[in-house]
């Protein structure tokens, strides 16, 4: 079964990355999403909030799962037996990052693994993670930028809080 995996920290899951997970479930038998818990990297939602948001998005795609691994990607492929990395590419200033972790990836898998990417869709092009936090951090519209039960959870998130 061609299996594929798509790993991001998915904090919290956009329309971006949804039509990245939507794509991709079309081109291989088994997409599984992996939220990846890093503990270098601080989170707004906790990965079991992030895995709830993801499974409710992918509710209807039967071949998509979700997973979540800490420290490298490398090794939860090797320890499946996965050989294609989904990522996704917006603009250039994702090229460098992505070329460079794709090429470790198939360095330490010694060749096994590839990095296969998607591009944007163009409404999505601007769409990340980080954007839709700071706008909701100042209490702007996120609608167009994750879906409605997502945004709802960005605004209570940073309901009373102080603007970070
Ligand atoms: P990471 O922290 O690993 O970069 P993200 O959750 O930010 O994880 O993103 C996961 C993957 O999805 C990355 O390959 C990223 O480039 C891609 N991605 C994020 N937003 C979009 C978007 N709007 N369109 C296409 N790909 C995207």
């Amino acid at each position: 079964m061609r299996t594929a995996i798509y790993p991001g920290s998915f904090d919290p899951v956009t329309n971006g990355h949804v039509d990245i997970i939507r794509r991709a479930s079309r081109m291989f038998e088994r997409v599984i999403i992996v939220v990846m818990n890093n503990s270098a990297k601080r989170s707004l939602f906790s990965v079991e909030e992030r895995v709830k948001m993801i499974e409710t998005v992918t509710a209807d795609a039967e071949n998509v799962e979700v997973d979540v691994h800490g420290g490298l990607l490398i090794d939860y492929c090797i320890k499946r037996d996965i050989r294609i990395c989904i990522r996704g590419l917006r603009a250039v200033t994702d090229f460098d990052y992505e070329l460079q972790s794709a090429q470790t990836n198939k360095a330490l898998s010694q060749g096994k693994v590839d990095t296969v990417f998607l591009t944007t869709s163009l409404n999505y092009s601007y769409v990340s993670s980080s954007v839709a936090k700071e706008i909701a951090s100042y209490g702007g519209d996120v609608s167009l930028l994750v879906p409605e039960f997502v945004a709802k959870a960005l605004h209570e998130k940073y309901r009373g809080r102080d603007h970070e």
